[in-house]
């Protein structure tokens, strides 16, 4: 997976930014938005552009994080976990100019209800606590061709597949938004409720399903699979755009490749998280499969 690397420095830049609003997109989203001083020179890429963010612990007002330059992993890792910044991943939804402020979405995972909060993490508890005023501090592009954007159909392209869950959905969105005038892109997004739905502005022929999951067969069903299985795909070739949980995003894989016969080179594929792991037991696993491959 890609989802726990460490990015790299270059073309990436730290930046303190704080929270400026929050607003609720549905019952398991917030959007949050940032401003801060030197936002004039964050750039994203738009589409799936990911970023990092650093997080207080429960206990702090404010992330503690030195921007040591390219050192700065080193330098993180080496400091006390339950000190130092909270390291996540996300997805910068939209960037505006005027006034300069980015937008990010939340999926919250059940950290905005009692009954929950205990199992969700720091991320989402964060995010549905957010206030005006919040500072964080962000790992985010400085340059529009960055390496954090993933979705690069290539020429020849027929028609384009985007699949995902919440956490996926502000990439979709963000690819939506820039796809050119009657792209025919097919869309399947999985999603906690109903009203988690979300209008995705696009210039596309897009044919976007809804897939609302049963909270209740969450851990044995995978509804982006099973409506692809039944799906009638468009004839030509086609790009696939896959992520969200990692468990599922494989299954998708195997089966557009598989079982549709889609080139494996033409389908992207991103574990966005894994269910039962929190980011630190994945970048936990990266590290120690980095340090198995160096010994050998
Ligand atoms: C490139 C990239 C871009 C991403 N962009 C976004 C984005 O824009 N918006 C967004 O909301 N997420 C996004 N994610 C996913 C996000 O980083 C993870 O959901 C992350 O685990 C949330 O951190 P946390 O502290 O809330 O939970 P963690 O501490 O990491 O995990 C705690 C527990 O919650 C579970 N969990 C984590 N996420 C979910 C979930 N969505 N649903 C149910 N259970 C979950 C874990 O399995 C674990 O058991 C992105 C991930 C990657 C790799």
């Amino acid at each position: 997976m890609t989802t726990t690397a460490a990015p790299a420095t270059t073309p990436f830049r730290f930046f303190d930014v704080h929270v400026v609003r929050t607003r609720r997109l549905g019952p398991s989203m917030v959007r949050i938005t940032f401003g801060g001083e030197r936002l004039a020179e964050l750039t994203s890429g738009g589409r799936d552009q990911r970023f990092k963010i650093f997080l207080p612990q429960p206990h702090q007002d404010r992330p503690v994080f030195e921007d040591t330059g390219d050192g700065w992993y080193t330098a993180w890792r080496a400091q006390d976990p339950a000190e130092r910044a909270v390291m996540r991943s996300y997805t910068i939804r939209e960037q505006r100019h005027e006034p300069r402020e980015f937008d990010v979405d939340f999926a919250l995972h059940g950290a905005d209800s009692p009954a929950h909060a205990a199992a969700a993490g720091p991320a989402g508890r964060w995010a549905a606590h957010a206030r005006p005023g919040d500072p964080l501090t962000v790992l985010a592009p400085a340059v529009e061709d960055n390496g954090g954007v993933d979705f690069r159909p290539p020429t020849g392209t027929d028609w384009i597949l985007l699949t995902g869950d919440e956490t996926a959905l502000p990439a979709i969105g963000g690819i939506l938004s820039l796809l050119s005038p009657g792209t025919h892109a097919k869309v399947y997004v999985e999603i906690a409720h109903e009203d988690d739905r979300q209008s995705l502005p696009t210039f596309a022929d897009a044919d976007i399903t809804w897939l609302v999951r049963d909270e209740a067969t969450v851990a044995s069903r995978q509804p982006v699979l099973d409506a692809l299985r039944a799906a009638e795909l468009p004839e030509g070739t086609p790009y696939a755009w896959i992520a969200g949980e990692a468990g599922t995003v494989k299954a998708v894989r195997r089966h557009l490749v598989r079982e549709r016969g889609i080139d494996r080179r033409a389908v992207k594929f991103t574990g966005y998280w894994r269910r039962g792991a929190s980011e630190e037991d994945l970048l936990a696993e990266l590290t120690a499969g980095t340090a198995a491959a160096d010994r050998d």
